[in-house]
């Protein structure tokens, strides 16, 4: 990001500028002269830095040796495929259908495996979840299936879920928002472009137990076992977008770690919600107990504005505050990235647009 612009994209995201800032000379010079873009993941100076990253996200996440943290690529909708081949064991698996992306994981995961649907909330156009009791759990379920944080609709599960099954969890848009207490999963995913760097690259964090000797039929690819394994280094690993990740997590841990990253996006997001809820212009349709601290979709009451916003917005320096396409209106992604001068020129912007209709 230049100077005076905001990029508030939900994904490809905004990167730190101190973190594209080092990049730059690394595109030149990573390893004696050659460039982060030509050494091989094999490398001594590569397979150092691997190490440092995960160890600066095992110290930011606080996790232990329990679990494998493994660097893949595929994106997150890979992992739609990879987890219902690795664990089916009985042949179902709950899914618990929140938003656009829950929903694409279990239409992904029926090719692999019975789904059985816990509770699905289209029918609220997912502004709303129901209360756990309603819920349709199956008792020998493979796994429960969630996405913390639905990036599309600005849909986000705050608390702790209790489940008797392995708990899978998307947290491609959460990730390092928040301390999360990693012991409540036995596997979760996010890919990178969103919180923590850019496209290629999937973090997946996995209970050494969980994955092991599962998915015993499948090629090595498939495998998070063999991935394990080969620590990350299967096949040709995304160096770059590994780097850049790498990076990120230090800027979290210089910038005071995950508590900081949660006070911040709580605040952003705040500030924003306080101003949507007062204005009689704008709209955020989702139940405030599931509002997302990051991904903040809106309307506008006036038919027919949302071009003209979106025109005098980008003019303002304000970027890609167009709503998903299946979802319409607008969307304000503030990720760790976004500083809070972004949201307060947003709040700004708003207001003057509001004014003048
Ligand atoms: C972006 C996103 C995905 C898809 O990620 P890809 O890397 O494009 O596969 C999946 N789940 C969530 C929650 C996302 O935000």
């Amino acid at each position: 990001m230049s100077e005076n612009i905001f990029n508030f994209s939900a994904g490809p995201a905004a990167i730190p500028k101190s973190v594209i800032k080092k990049i730059t000379s690394k595109i030149i010079d990573f390893d004696n002269g050659m460039s982060i873009l030509e050494i091989s993941h094999r490398s001594k100076k590569f397979k150092e830095y691997a190490q440092r990253s995960q160890s600066s996200l095992r110290r930011l996440l606080n996790i232990d040796d329990n679990y494998e943290v493994l660097f893949l690529q595929g994106g997150a909708t890979h992992q739609f495929t990879m987890i219902p081949q690795n664990f089916s064991n009985n042949g179902i698996a709950d899914y618990l259908i929140t938003g656009g992306w829950s929903k694409k994981a279990a239409a992904y995961a029926q090719y692999h495996t019975r789904v059985n649907v816990v509770s699905d909330s289209s029918d609220t156009n997912f502004t709303n979840i129901s209360d756990k009791s309603t819920w349709n759990i199956f008792p020998d379920s493979d796994y429960f299936f969630y996405c913390a944080n639905e990036t599309v609709h600005g849909v986000e599960i705050h608390e702790d879920i209790d489940i008797n099954a392995p708990l899978i969890c998307d947290m491609s848009s959460t990730l390092c928002t928040r301390p999360i207490n990693i012991s409540n999963f036995d596997l979760l995913f996010a890919g990178a472009q969103k919180n923590l760097g850019i496209a290629g690259l999937t973090i997946v964090l996995a209970r050494k137990e969980f994955i092991k000797n599962q998915g015993t039929q499948l090629s090595p690819i498939m495998r998070y076992e063999d991935h394990s394994n080969d620590n990350s280094m299967l096949n040709t690993s995304p160096v770059f977008a590994w780097y850049v990740a790498g990076l990120v997590f230090e800027w979290i841990e210089e910038q005071g770690g995950l508590k900081k990253m949660a006070n911040s996006n709580k605040l952003k997001s705040k500030l924003l919600y306080d101003y949507i809820d007062q204005s009689d212009l704008y709209n955020n349709p989702i139940k405030p107990k599931y509002r997302s601290w990051i991904n903040i979709p809106f309307t506008l009451s006036i038919k027919n504005l949302d071009d003209e916003f979106l025109t005098l917005a980008e003019k303002s320096g304000l970027y890609n505050l167009k709503g998903h396409r299946t979802v319409g209106g607008m969307r304000a992604s503030v990720y760790n990235a976004m500083p809070i001068e972004g949201v307060e020129r947003l709040i700004s912007f708003m207001k003057d647009f509001e004014n003048r209709q």
